[in-house]
């Protein structure tokens, strides 16, 4: 596939910060159903000689934590937007509970203690979440995020509770850091010369990529083919929708009534009013793609309306 640089805040994955909705009760306090299990799992974990298994932890899966996420994050997953119309998503660990997949292959034990953890829990597809091969054009390719957990190279890993706010993690938060800052989306071609949604991280001014933003990409996967398609089929929606406003637009420079004009004016605003609804707004799926597709749109118009401007100067000239 062909790639673009990025250098400027075109676009996201979204932020949606935990403060929008309550913490579910079942993990919200020392009396909470999550805090009971936890000292049981520290009994668990500290015993002489050390488990061979991890704890079952469960309280994290009760349906109010499902629904809380879900208004949280507008039933998309936290990672790539998808929105989901059926089941409910998998809850992912952004540090993982169980174990620990370090990018050499070693396999570390996990977060335990935050198993249960309200800002430990993400909505995730389960392409996202779960090791899975998929095809490329360069073959199969096993995608998907599971154990994984990068670091910054050369920092050090918490093994205790608490120990993780000194951590300096590569994955993003979607419910802490802006996305902006890291990644970024542009439309690009496949190697059939398809129009597809790619994502890149964000190039720095010193011509360096984002590091977060690259670990982001690779850790999830939001590059694979089915994504970078699926991201397509919105944009492709929206196009035809920004087709549908300039042909309007076109229509209201040519009116000569000015009854007729303002009507044409009234109907631009209100199928911008249905743009906005259906594919920009935080909730729209794969609204971080079309919200750099629709920034592309504007500029390209701003651009094409300079050059008329000009045009028409020199003819008068
Ligand atoms: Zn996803």
């Amino acid at each position: 596939m062909s790639s673009k640089r990025c250098n400027g805040r075109q676009t996201r994955m979204i932020r949606r910060s935990r403060k929008l909705v309550d913490v579910p009760a079942c993990l919200a306090d020392s009396a909470s159903l999550a805090e009971k299990e936890r000292r049981k799992a520290l009994r668990h974990h500290t015993r002489t000689p050390p488990p061979k298994k991890a704890y079952p932890f469960s309280v994290y899966r009760e349906g109010e934590v499902h629904s809380a996420l879900d208004r949280l994050f507008a039933t998309k997953c936290a990672y790539c937007e998808f929105k989901r119309a059926g089941a409910p998503f998998d809850i992912e660990h952004y540090r993982p509970k169980g174990e620990v997949v370090e990018p050499c292959g070693t396999r570390r034990p996990g977060y335990w203690w935050l198993a249960s953890t309200w800002t430990n829990l993400l909505p995730a597809c389960q392409d996202c979440n779960r090791r899975r091969y998929q095809e490329t054009e360069a073959g199969p390719y096993l995608f998907g995020k599971e154990n994984k957990f990068p670091l910054r190279p050369g920092t050090s890993r918490a093994i205790h509770p608490g120990g993780e706010a000194q951590e300096q993690p590569l994955l993003l938060d979607p419910s802490v850091d802006d996305p902006t800052e890291h990644i970024c989306f542009h439309v690009g071609k496949d190697k059939q010369g398809q129009d597809v949604s790619l994502v890149s991280a964000v190039v720095k001014a010193d011509g360096v990529k984002d590091e977060r933003g690259q670990a982001t990409i690779d850790t999830i996967g939001l590059d694979r083919p089915s994504l970078v398609q699926q991201r397509m089929t919105s944009i492709t929606h929206l196009r035809l929708a920004l087709r549908s406003v300039e042909k309007e637009w076109e229509r209201y420079l040519s009116a000569d009534i000015p009854e007729r004009r303002e009507a044409i004016k009234a109907t631009i605003r209100k199928e911008m009013q249905g743009v906005a609804a259906a594919f920009l707004v935080w909730d729209a799926e794969y609204s971080a793609a079309c919200r750099a597709e629709y920034k592309a749109w504007i500029a390209a118009i701003r651009a094409r309306a300079s050059e008329e401007r000009k045009s028409g100067e020199q003819k008068v000239a």
